[in-house]
């Protein structure tokens, strides 16, 4: 008998368990505050594979250069 019981003890902390990650999973991103994003206009160019991607809406509070093939693309025109 006691050991149905351990059983059903160390189940239910699973499914708990299971149940909290499910819900950290889909809990969303805070919402993006528009008073941090700017319009700009940034050409970067991944110097390992050369993708280049132009930038149209920056955060004010990430400043650092996007990253492609796990290096920092280099900015090569920026625009007003
Ligand atoms: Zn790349």
């Amino acid at each position: 008998m006691g050991d149905i019981l351990i059983a059903i003890v160390i189940g239910v902390a699973i499914f708990w368990g299971i149940r909290k990650i499910l819900v950290m999973l889909s809990t969303p991103p805070p919402e993006v505050d528009p008073d941090e994003i700017v319009e700009v206009e940034q050409h970067y160019r991944c110097s390992m594979c050369g993708t280049e991607l132009i930038v149209t809406v920056a955060s004010t509070t990430e400043t650092d250069p996007p990253k492609h093939c796990r290096e920092e693309m280099t900015l090569t025109w920026r625009g007003a």
